[in-house]
């Protein structure tokens, strides 16, 4: 069970090493989303508190102990950070589960895998390499060097605020980059904690990591546009992500964006059942359908729909709804006030458009072991892929379930879509798994399991879903500038206006 203190917790952010309120003194309350009640006081910064917090990061970068550390160096300071959170995992989950809502189950396991970012990419750090290139003059000596790119932003969501810094920190400091971190407004607090237990614990310089809590408009894009921030990674959703593309490019920022999703799960008649069944449910139900990853267009060959769907909504109708505190409890509370809305809003349009509602449809009554903000899970039935509750990112537990006749059949409605994030494919079959694979446009395909991730498998989206890569090595290039370097050994001169070939 959670302990939920009535008092509010008061936290200050963290710029420059020190602990501070937002220049403004402007704060706001952040909230319990399965009681519906503030437990927390946020600062609420600005540009002027951005504009100290990049400043502290680019000095952190041009001068002083972080640029003058050894690679190896910086790796020994990513496994302590890495011990760190194993450390303090404990408590930083349960931090979670009070200002997201998120299952206490979840983020126990999401924890526990948390510092293996950090250990694999520490041992990167020391591996970051240039190159000699053997250039078509006999007298040059040319090479390439990696260096990293400077200061950092990050624009983090709520659905995995914790994992989702970690996703790049990790790769970040591996480069040498300094960072400037804005969570979302509704969950700050884990990151605070995070600063306060592991950060400044590790005794990573000053600057080298520096938080700004606050609004989107009012924080975030004063970050992405400050002339000393060189890049931008964000993660959120497709529409906020191309606003914060724009804004990027008016500067030529790095930009890395992890965005929406609305991915086909797609089961064939030759999988195992069972297996399947209990696939779309986590792709749908895990985390309250709150994961970019969410399986939420469940394509079913016709041949199976019936029966499948039988014990889809048989083992859907077990779910435990509850206090996301409690180990036993499988589906929690929806985050935020707003996303409550949302869902419920595209149950409705679901319904309009003559899909047939076959589990839940609405808000969870206490009795039935809901909140303030819960929603049970939903199965439609009879969608067809052009709906609005097909093609549209819902973010809830809201399952959309579409028949198909064949592989083709398959293939062409879980590409006919906006974004490509992840995509699932059951079927017994060796020749037909690795077909679809390739046919689906999708940064991430799960055969027979839904879900996984790793620091060593890169993820990200095609089309809507976003630029870029997380995770695996080549994460770390995000982080990188590449330096061509010329050293000429022979006699200079030459025609000063013309351009040096190796003929001229
Ligand atoms: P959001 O886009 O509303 O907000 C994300 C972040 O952007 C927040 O910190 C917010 O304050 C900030 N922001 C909002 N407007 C901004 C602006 N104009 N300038 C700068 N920053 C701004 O997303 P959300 O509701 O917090 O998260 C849910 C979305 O995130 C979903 O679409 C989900 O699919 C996506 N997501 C993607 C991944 C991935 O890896 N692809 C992972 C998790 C979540």
């Amino acid at each position: 069970m959670l302990d939920r203190p009535t008092k509010l917790q008061e936290y200050q952010t963290y710029i420059d090493g020190k602990w501070c309120n937002a220049a403004s003194g402007k704060r706001f309350e952040t909230y319990d989303p399965y009681t519906g009640e503030p437990w927390a006081l946020i600062p609420e910064c600005d540009a002027a508190d951005v504009n100290l917090a990049v400043e502290s990061a680019y000095r952190a970068f041009e001068t002083g102990p972080w640029p003058a550390m050894t690679q190896t160096g910086r790796g020994k300071l990513m496994r302590k950070i890495a011990g760190l959170i194993e450390k303090h995992a404990e408590h930083l989950a349960k931090v979670e589960v009070r200002d997201n809502g998120k299952l206490i189950s979840e983020m126990t396991a999401q924890l526990k895998y948390l510092p293996e970012w950090f250990y694999y990419y520490a041992g990167l750090a020391d591996k970051i390499q240039g190159a000699v290139v053997p250039v078509d003059r006999p007298d040059h000596f040319n090479y390439i060097l990696k260096e990293p790119v400077g200061v950092c932003a990050f624009i983090t969501p709520w659905n995995s605020p914790l994992m989702l810094v970690g996703w790049k920190l990790a790769p970040a400091l591996a480069a040498g980059c300094t960072v400037v971190i804005k969570p979302s407004e509704f969950t700050s607090a884990s990151l605070l904690e995070f600063m306060k237990l592991v950060i400044e614990e590790s005794g990573l310089p000053p600057g080298v990591v520096n938080v700004v809590t606050g609004y989107g408009a009012v924080a975030g894009e004063p970050l992405i546009t400050h002339p000393k921030v060189a890049k931008v990674a964000f993660t959120g959703g497709s529409i906020t992500g191309a606003r914060v593309n724009e804004l990027a490019a008016r500067s030529f920022k790095k930009v890395s964006l992890e965005l929406g999703g609305k991915s086909p799960n797609v089961v064939f008649d030759d999988c195992i059942l069972e297996d399947a069944v209990a696939g779309a449910i986590s792709g749908i139900f895990a985390a309250t359908g709150q994961t970019c990853i969410a399986g939420s267009r469940l394509l079913l060959q016709e041949t199976i729909h019936d029966a499948f769907v039988e014990k889809l909504v048989a083992m859907a109708k077990q779910a435990r709804l509850g206090d996301p505190g409690l180990p036993e409890t499988q589906v929690g509370p929806v985050t935020t006030p707003p996303q409550y809305q949302k869902i419920l809003s595209y149950i409705d349009i679901a319904k309009d458009e003559g899909a047939r509602c076959v589990l839940g449809g609405g808000p969870a009554t206490r009795e039935e072991g809901g909140g303030k903000y819960f929603v049970k899970p939903t199965i439609f039935t009879g969608v067809n892929n052009t709906m609005r509750i097909a093609q549209e990112e819902v973010f809830g537990p809201v399952l959309s379930v579409i028949k198909f006749k064949d592989e083709d059949e398959a293939v062409a409605i879980a590409n006919d879509i906006a974004y490509g994030l992840g995509a699932g494919i059951w079927t017994r079959s060796l020749r037909r798994a690795h077909s679809v694979a390739r046919r689906i446009k999708a940064g991430t395909v799960w055969v027979n399991t839904y879900r996984a991730v790793s620091f060593l498998m890169p993820f990200g989206g095609y089309k809507a879903s976003g630029l870029g890569r997380e995770n695996g090595a080549e994460a770390i290039e995000g982080y990188l500038q590449t330096k061509s370097v010329w050293i000429n050994n022979g006699p200079g001169g030459g025609n000063p206006f013309v351009i040096k070939t190796a003929s001229s």
